[in-house]
């Protein structure tokens, strides 16, 4: 036993072993990517950053019945609203403290009109924590930015909701 441990190791065998297995992956197909340049598939139930949706017509989606805020079991969502000449609502204010959300996504599951949802945006890292206080412009742009990826997913995800 002793000789064969010793014949190993004059013949270097751990050193071939380990050899053989980088060259046998050597030819295989690649399994990481070039980060950030290359990016890999995203579940279209990802909760990412938080947008407010518009409809087609440029009108807020948000009718501002604030079942977000009462939800929200991180109580980051502020809401306040008020009545329009036409008798509809709108929020007046809508903010949301990224830095106490939970990415939980209920805020979007309780939205009855679709108007709050996570977008498949995951690289919104600040420097400051104010950059991290999202207020109703903030959203409303986010909304605007990402509304092709969104409207694609809640329509993939439409079946099992
Ligand atoms: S994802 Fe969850 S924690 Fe974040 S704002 Fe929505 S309900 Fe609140
Ligand atoms: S985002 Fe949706 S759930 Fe929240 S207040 Fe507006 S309509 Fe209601």
């Amino acid at each position: 036993m002793k000789f064969l441990k010793q014949a190993s190791s004059f013949f270097l065998k751990e050193i071939f072993i380990g050899h053989a297995l980088t060259l046998k992956y050597f030819f295989k197909k690649k399994v990481t990517i070039n980060y950030p340049y290359e990016k890999g598939p995203l579940s279209p139930r990802f909760r990412g950053e938080h947008a407010l949706r518009r409809y087609p017509n440029g009108e807020e989606r948000c009718i501002a019945c604030k079942l977000c805020e009462a939800i929200c079991p991180a109580q980051a969502i502020v809401i306040e609203a008020e009545g329009r000449a036409d008798g509809s609502r709108r929020t007046t204010k809508y903010d949301i403290d990224m830095m106490k959300c939970i990415y939980c996504g209920l805020c979007q599951e309780a939205c009855p009109v679709d108007a709050i949802v996570e977008s498949p945006n995951f690289e919104f890292a600040t420097e400051t924590r104010e950059e991290l206080y999202y207020n109703k412009e903030k959203l409303l742009a986010n909304g605007e930015r990402y509304e092709y990826a969104l409207r694609g997913n809640i329509e993939a995800d439409a079946e099992y909701r």
